[in-house]
């Protein structure tokens, strides 16, 4: 085992002058012309030598800026002394998903963030790309059955909040059952994020090793509509788990929202990017898109749609903006691969209305300019139209992307949960307990639209929480640390 470092033993001046190896993304014109991964692999020197580059910072910011507060310096430092393995051991010590957080976490906005390089403007220690290669080359070592609890937990929610606490409680010996609205497992993990951000065979090989420990699934299933809570806990599970996230996508009301080649995000991602086999009859059709694509929305899900538009073959793609880039909210990251990847975009800028030529087709978009005013709750400047102005672009396909919000129906079918305004659950933040008893929640139900990583830290809790909540009669011993190696 390789010993922590001693922190007055890092040479931090010779470690801040190693330069910066190239992220090993793929050529844009290669990977814009298929679905894969947008990023390769490094070789094991080169992560090393990326691993080297940490200094070892004392006070540690980018710990302090993860959700998960995952050991980063020392996975670092097991990294560039060889061990692969060890690495990858630390990260799986407090995340059920490094493989994915490598991938799909804004790191410019955590743990890279606040790495010492990127204050001096240089690039950071490439923490995510990292984790994902430390993980990947790991396999998990197969899972010993664990003897039964005898206590059945249900989970609402296949998404990484669902996932996390089925892996935790299952691995306390725990029966437990997930229930999801979507055929196949993942959340946003399978059913929004595009296979070019993250291989949807992550979602897979997670599922796997739940039902290796037993975790059942119930597909199809929509709790609220085709069973209650309370039927749950008359069929003899002992606590539940709502992991429903918030997906209810905001409509548009706009005057010709409703012409065909005029889209949803959500289900084009699903019909462009999820296995026909897994898609609900609803989006057996597979996506198309026309020459001239306009995405309308800034944040992480506009620009998957960009680029999935890309992939699809569109000869032009603008992502149309109401606020300028400074304002936006997805992660730059992205935005600058679909930029490379040929996006164009469009700042300042509303539709007003959708037009459709003598076929019926959709041909244009009426929009008008904006200008930035005073700032609003979320602390950006609120966008407001230009008096007198006005333009109108020739569009085949509209894909709309404005934000998404909690399920308010839901959540009031299910009686003595305490809810916000906007279908978001309240919750206790130590233990994710809800204001109905033996009911925990977490992730983008209680967040709203957030991440994955502070889904898994949410559910995190809860898991623990739901765990000591079955077994506080039983006086049973907790099964060693809730780690997933
Ligand atoms: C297109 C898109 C791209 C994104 N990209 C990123 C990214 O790059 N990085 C990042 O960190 N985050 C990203 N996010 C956000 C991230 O995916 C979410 O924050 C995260 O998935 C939330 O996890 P969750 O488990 O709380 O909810 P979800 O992943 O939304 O899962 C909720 C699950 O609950 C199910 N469900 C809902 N209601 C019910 C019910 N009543 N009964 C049964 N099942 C129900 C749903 O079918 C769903 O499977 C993205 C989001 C979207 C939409």
């Amino acid at each position: 085992m390789i010993e922590r470092p001693n922190s007055k033993a890092v040479d931090r001046k010779r470690r801040l002058a190693l330069a910066a190896s190239d992220l090993p993304l793929r050529d844009a014109a290669v990977r814009v012309a298929d679905f894969e991964e947008a990023y390769g692999a490094w070789d094991l020197e080169t992560a090393r030598a990326e691993a080297e580059r940490c200094i070892q910072c004392p006070a540690a910011p980018c710990v302090k800026a993860c959700p998960l507060g995952n050991d980063i310096p020392y996975a670092l430092w097991l990294l560039e002394h060889g061990d692969v393995a060890g690495s990858a051991a630390v990260f799986r010590d407090t995340s059920t998903m490094p493989e994915i957080c490598g991938r799909v976490c804004p790191q410019s906005e955590l743990c890279e963030g606040a790495c010492p390089y990127t204050k001096q403007g240089r690039p950071p220690v490439p923490i995510g790309r990292l984790e994902a290669f430390v993980t990947d080359r790991t396999p998990r070592a197969e899972d010993r059955p664990v003897p039964p609890s005898g206590h059945r937990a249900a989970v609402v929610g296949a998404g990484p909040a669902g996932l996390t606490v089925a892996e935790i409680l299952a691995r306390r010996g725990h029966a437990v059952t997930v229930f999801d609205a979507w055929p196949a497992q993942g959340g946003v993990l399978r059913y929004g994020i595009p296979t070019f951000k993250m291989s949807h065979r992550l979602v897979s090989e997670f599922e796997e090793r739940l039902r290796a420990l037993g975790v059942e699934f119930v597909p199809d299933t929509f709790v609220g509509d085709d069973l209650s809570v309370d039927d749950l806990f008359s069929r003899g599970f002992e606590t539940v788990f709502l992991g429903i996230g918030a997906g209810v996508y905001r409509e548009s009301s706009l005057e010709g929202a409703d012409l065909p080649g005029v889209h949803q995000a959500t289900p084009f991602l699903v019909r462009a990017n999820v296995d026909e086999a897994l898609r609900p009859e609803d989006l057996a059709e597979a996506a198309t898109v026309g020459r001239r694509v306009a995405v309308i929305g800034g944040g992480d899900t506009a620009m998957d749609c960009v680029r999935t538009a890309l992939r699809l073959g569109a000869e032009e793609v603008t992502c149309w903006y109401r606020r300028t880039e400074s304002e936006m909210p997805g992660n730059p990251r992205d935005r600058e691969l679909a930029r490379q990847e040929g996006a164009k975009f469009r700042w300042l800028a509303q539709p007003v209305r959708f037009r459709a030529d003598a076929d019926g087709h959709l041909a244009f978009m009426d929009c008008v300019e904006m200008a930035l005013g005073e700032p609003d709750d979320s602390g950006r400047r609120r966008p407001v139209p230009v008096d007198g102005s006005g333009l109108t672009a020739e569009v085949d396909t509209v894909i709309l992307s404005l934000g998404y919000g909690g399920d308010m129906e839901s959540v009031r079918a299910i009686p003595g949960l305490d809810a916000g305004e906007s279908g978001l659950i309240h919750i206790d933040a130590e233990t994710g307990a809800t204001s109905r008893e033996g009911v925990f929640a977490g992730g983008d139900a209680v967040l709203g639209p957030a991440l994955v990583v502070t889904a898994v830290a949410q559910a995190r809790r809860a898991a623990l929480a739901m765990h000591e909540q079955m077994t506080a009669d039983a006086r049973m011993e907790p099964a060693a640390s809730w780690s997933t190696r």
